[in-house]
């Protein structure tokens, strides 16, 4: 395939942009500006760089995806961020949803269980500059409790339930975006965290890969 040109990927997105994300109702203007500004076809293998804009999740290796992009943009619309606000996101897989969460202005923090996933990530947004961004290989069912409080948790990976240390290093008043569910299908929660009550609405019904709890040393 020959190179893309700056111009073509840059129609794409703008496109991509107004039918698969304006159009579907996502109105943040600061999540509308940040997914037409993180070069999405440089977070996707070269093997998919023709469906970088479609209206689809892509393989990205590993048995996992890049998610769609009207899924990332509803996600981050959903968690409501902006400058100065701390996120936690579970699941860095590519790295394209961490750029979109710092193109918003967010400080990021990310974590990936897959070195290799972790790795080209990192390599990815130091070289693309996505904001203020720090990532972590491990399980981030436990989160990253030296960084905690987050005033933001986004979960990128289907789990049956929200793991406990994630609502304990959530801030309080804070947002906790996850796809909650069976393997196959979850829905979209919006949990608030107001003192010890940990309430959610239901948003939209999704598809993720599963979040693989690393169970510890020998246990199988
Ligand atoms: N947000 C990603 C897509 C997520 S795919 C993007 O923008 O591309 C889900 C990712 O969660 C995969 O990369 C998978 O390896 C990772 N994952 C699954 N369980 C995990 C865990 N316990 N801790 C950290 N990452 C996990």
């Amino acid at each position: 395939m020959g190179t893309y040109s700056r111009r073509r990927t840059d129609r794409q997105r703008l496109d991509m942009v107004e039918k698969q994300i304006r159009r579907r109702g996502v109105a943040d203007e600061r999540v509308l500006q940040a997914m037409s500004l993180v070069p999405r076809h440089r977070f996707v293998p070269k093997a998919q760089f023709s469906a970088a804009y479609a209206d689809c999740a892509l393989p990205i290796g590993h048995g996992v995806t890049i998610s769609q992009p009207y899924v990332v943009a509803m996600m981050t619309e959903a968690l409501s961020v902006g400058p100065g606000i701390r996120v936690l996101e579970i699941g860095t897989g590519s790295g394209y949803q961490a750029a979109v969460l710092g193109a918003c202005g967010a400080e990021v923090f990310s974590i990936e269980r897959i070195p290799e996933l972790h790795r080209r990530a990192d390599r990815l947004l130091e070289e693309i500059g996505c904001g203020d961004i720090a990532l972590r290989l491990g399980d981030g069912s436990r989160g990253w409790p030296e960084r905690a409080p987050f005033d933001r948790i986004l979960v990128t990976a289907a789990a049956p339930d929200v793991p406990a240390p994630l609502r304990e290093q959530l801030a309080d008043g804070g947002l906790l975006v996850a796809p909650v569910g069976d393997d196959w299908l979850q829905t979209v929660r919006r949990y608030r965290k107001m003192g010890a009550s940990f309430e959610y609405e239901e948003l939209e019904g999704v598809r993720f890969v599963p979040l693989i709890v690393d169970s510890g040393e020998g246990s199988g």
